[in-house]
């Protein structure tokens, strides 16, 4: 692992990798992803490794291609209003 340091957005945290769930909208469709991030403790932001942006990448065509075969579905997405 390598040492990642203070986060580039706030100047002020420090991140450290973590686990993160992540749900990506395409229009009115949403993709969860769990992925390895950066997380500042400070403001809270997802720094993404390489490998974590590729997963959110695929997930995400999938999702745009109707490709929905191999994505499992956990529910439903609502408006109110
Ligand atoms: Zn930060």
């Amino acid at each position: 692992m390598q040492s990642s340091g203070t986060c580039p957005r706030c100047g002020i945290g420090t991140l450290s990798p973590q686990v993160v769930q992540e749900t990506i909208t395409v229009g009115n469709d949403a993709v969860q992803v769990t992925v390895n991030a950066d997380v500042c403790s400070y403001c809270g932001e997802h720094w993404f490794v390489q490998q974590a942006t590729a997963i959110i990448d695929a997930a995400l065509k999938k999702l745009r291609d109707g490709d929905t075969t191999q994505l499992t579905h956990i529910g439903e997405v609502y408006k109110a209003s």
